[in-house]
């Protein structure tokens, strides 16, 4: 199978493309390709693949596991069927007005009776909380944690069975894991299927379990984790998939990363840009000066020009942070806080009256 393209380069639409941007460009390509409207042989596949760029992008947690880890981070989580099905509400909201709707569209694209497969079991999900730096939203940060989680049995290959053993099928359901029951209600009967009680709806149990997981195919253990925190990052969640806990015959949950940027004594941040208050003396306003003020990285030298006024703003470029998703950097603003004193010598304050006879 060729390589998957970019989801962006899919849609033709750039990786800051508002929500709005990218409904706005599917629904025009959507529209194009859409197999009731476009005959052509390549269009049916043109049409999933622009709908599969749509669905993703057009949700907040899967556009983000996207853009950290490319389509890994969204095909080793999500089945098709799970990626399409999130985007339902939005597709029949696209399509309602030509009469097919989202069912049609989704039988189209995965033909008929498909159905969805059912859900696997799903270990649960980790929440590790680190505070970081200004100066490692500049850079980003390598994270190398020790997390303690639950992690697949090794002495079983987590089957839960005392190795040399496997499990035995539940007798009492015949390795269906489900029991079927009718009840009598009045004049009708209703067969319902319920989960094996015997097996838990399993179809088979274990009859000797591992002694290093009592069964249970997954233990409590300890992982080292590697990731990198990078540049330009806001407080907030990221997940990093599949290294949450592991359960045995099933996907591992996931790991949130639950990142806090620590107020700077220095600097105030305002997404890409900082800001900075440095005090001149009314002297130093009114004749001009150079003065060093610190940047992220150490600092830099400026010229405040003769007569500057209090809360002059100076910027210095690219000096801010980097932007999550987008090139170059932000800017840093140095605003002039102009002091005037409050003590004066007897030999100061001659020298300013000397100074405002002269200027009257
Ligand atoms: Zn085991
Ligand atoms: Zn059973």
């Amino acid at each position: 199978m060729a390589a998957k393209r970019d989801y962006y380069e899919v849609l033709g639409v750039s990786k800051s493309s508002s929500s709005d941007e990218i409904k706005k460009q599917y629904r025009k390509l959507a529209l194009k390709f859409h197999p009731d409207r476009n005959q052509s042989p390549e269009a049916g596949e043109h049409f999933k693949e622009i709908s599969e760029a749509y669905a993703v992008l057009s949700d907040s947690q899967k556009r983000q596991l996207y853009d950290q880890h490319g389509h890994a981070g969204v095909d080793g989580r999500y089945s098709s069927e799970d990626i399409f099905r999130g985007a339902q509400g939005d597709f029949s909201d696209i399509f309602g007005g030509m009469g097919g709707g989202f069912d049609s569209i989704f039988e189209s694209i995965f033909g008929r009776g498909g159905g969805f497969s059912t859900r696997q079991q799903r270990g649960s999900d980790i929440l590790y909380q680190t505070t970081i730096t200004l100066e490692d939203v500049l850079n980003g940060k390598k994270m190398d944690i020790e997390l303690q989680k639950q992690i697949k049995c090794n002495n079983c290959g987590g089957s839960g069975c005392k190795p040399g053993t496997n499990k035995k099928t539940c007798s009492s359901c015949n390795g269906q894991g489900q029991v079927r029951q009718t009840r009598n209600m009045g004049f009708a009967s209703f067969v319902t299927a319920a989960p094996c009680p015997s097996c838990r709806g399993q179809g088979t149990f274990i009859e000797t379990p591992c002694d290093e997981c009592k069964g249970n195919g997954h233990k409590k253990g300890v992982k080292n984790v590697t990731f990198e925190i990078p540049p330009g990052v806001e407080s907030g969640d990221y997940t990093i998939p599949d290294e949450g806990n592991e359960v045995s015959g099933g996907y591992n949950g996931d790991l949130i990363v639950r990142v806090r940027v620590q107020t700077h004594n220095d600097f105030k941040r305002d997404g890409k840009d900082i800001f900075f208050d440095q005090d001149i003396s009314m002297v130093d306003a009114a004749l001009g000066c150079d003065v060093t003020v610190p940047t992220l990285e150490g600092s830099e030298k400026i010229k405040v020009d003769s007569g500057s006024q209090p809360n002059t703003i100076i910027k210095l470029k690219g000096k801010g942070v980097p932007q999550m998703n987008s090139r170059g950097r932000g800017d840093q603003y140095v605003r002039l806080v102009v002091n005037i004193p409050k003590k004066l010598s007897k030999h100061q304050k001659n020298l300013l009256d000397e100074f405002k006879n002269s200027s009257d």
